[in-house]
């Protein structure tokens, strides 16, 4: 359950009661799960939890576009099933653009569905030959009639082959490099969209690929307008990258409870493992950095919820931070669990799994040390 103690000067009474409940639901509901055996499984698996979220109303964070609510739900999702946070975490990446850029129409379509958990959504950015530098999205979206026609590939695609509906980023305008890509509402009976198979990571997360080959969209798939979409889906990556960190907190929170757990019952050399020095020192290190991060995500969730138009540095400093920490700490309670650590069934080897692609998704660690920087030097 998320402490709030450290982070209750950044949150709003409402929060303190979510963050019991969530904690609760995360623990009892979702934690007791299993995990799902293979990718088919994981797929299955990802629709029944976006059941769960959507009946149990969880999702209305994402609806409210309650920052700190959603850090609060991702930090109690990430440490009880990474994937249940993965599901929550799409929801709302392929949700906020339709809140923020939507029309009343696109909105009253899709958004009820979205919160109960009827729907499913997922972002379509990443392609072949564009992953950092997003302004290289070669999909194409040509204007016929009132319509468009779509062509292209996105590859490395969460929900991908499950989802309902693709938010995805195409060019309108070739020509005009990044002020040419635009984003499209595309249902995923679609005629021309086609799932062009999985990619399987190996921790339990649907991902892979689509194909889009003279896809016709109505004029009213465009969501917000011709040329908008690099800054739409920028906007969208910078308000969410907060929630990217408090789900590294709340996978490095799980990996020191399972190590202060392990240390004080395991007996080596006639003590508990916690009564040596180099345990503790990891420990310590464990906490210090997650109070730490835990610091950074709010305060960037807390300067978005205030009204903050752009929280560009505070959220990447989030982001980087609090997602390295947590590779850290996961590496660190493997280390101090031992040889059971590293068995499959091990709650700390599921996160061991789950938490390298933090790191990369949503912009990685470098791109965000550009970002900072690009900032400082402004
Ligand atoms: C689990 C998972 C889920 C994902 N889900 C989605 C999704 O739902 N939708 C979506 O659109 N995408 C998704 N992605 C894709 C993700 O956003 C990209 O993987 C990410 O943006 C990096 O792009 P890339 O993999 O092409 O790496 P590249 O851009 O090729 O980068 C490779 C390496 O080079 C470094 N690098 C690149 N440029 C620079 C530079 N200028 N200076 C220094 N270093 C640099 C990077 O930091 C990285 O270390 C997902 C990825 C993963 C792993």
């Amino acid at each position: 359950m998320p402490d709030i103690g450290l982070i209750r000067a950044f949150l709003e009474p409402h929060h303190g009661s979510l963050a019991g409940r969530a904690g609760g639901f995360a623990a009892g509901t979702i934690a007791t799960r299993a995990e799902p055996a293979d990718d088919a499984a994981a797929r299955e698996e990802a629709r029944a939890l976006l059941g769960l979220l959507g009946a149990g109303e969880w999702l209305q964070p994402i609806l409210d576009l309650d920052l700190r609510g959603c850090c609060l739900m991702r930090e109690a999702l990430g440490e009880a099933s990474p994937l249940a946070d993965a599901v929550f975490a799409l929801q709302g990446l392929g949700t906020t653009p339709i809140l923020l850029a939507g029309s009343q129409a696109q909105k009253d379509r899709w958004v009820g569905p979205i919160a109960r958990g009827k729907v499913m959504t997922a972002f379509a950015m990443t392609e072949p030959g564009a992953g950092s530098d997003v302004s290289a999205i070669a999909t194409t979206a040509r204007r016929e009639g009132a319509g468009y026609i779509l062509d292209g590939t996105k590859t490395l695609i969460s929900n991908a082959g499950i989802a309902d509906v693709y938010l995805v980023f195409a060019s309108t305008n070739p020509a005009r490099g990044a002020k040419g890509i635009s984003c499209f509402l595309v249902p995923a009976d679609a005629p021309g969209l086609r799932f062009a198979g999985p990619q399987v990571l190996s921790a339990p997360h649907p991902l892979g690929e689509i194909a889009f080959q003279d896809c016709r969209l109505p004029a009213d798939a465009l969501l917000g307008e011709e040329g908008r979409g690099y800054g739409l889906g920028l906007a969208t990556l910078d308000r969410l990258r907060p929630t990217v960190a408090a789900a590294a907190c709340g996978m490095a929170a799980r990996a020191l409870a399972e190590s202060l757990v392990h240390v004080k019952r395991r007996q080596q050399f006639g003590a508990p493992l916690a009564n040596f020095q180099l345990v503790q020192q990891k420990l310590a290190r464990m906490a210090t950095d997650l109070a730490a991060a835990r610091l950074l995500t709010y305060r960037a969730a807390y300067e978005k919820d205030q009204g903050r138009e752009r929280i560009t540095s505070e959220a990447a400093m989030a982001k980087s931070f609090a997602t390295e920490m947590a590779q850290r700490a996961v590496d660190d309670a493997v280390q101090l669990i031992g040889g059971r650590g590293v068995l499959t069934s091990h709650p700390v080897d599921r996160l061991y799994r789950a938490v390298r692609a933090l790191r990369i998704y949503e912009g990685t660690t470098e791109i965000q040390q550009l970002i900072i920087a690009g900032e400082l030097l402004k």
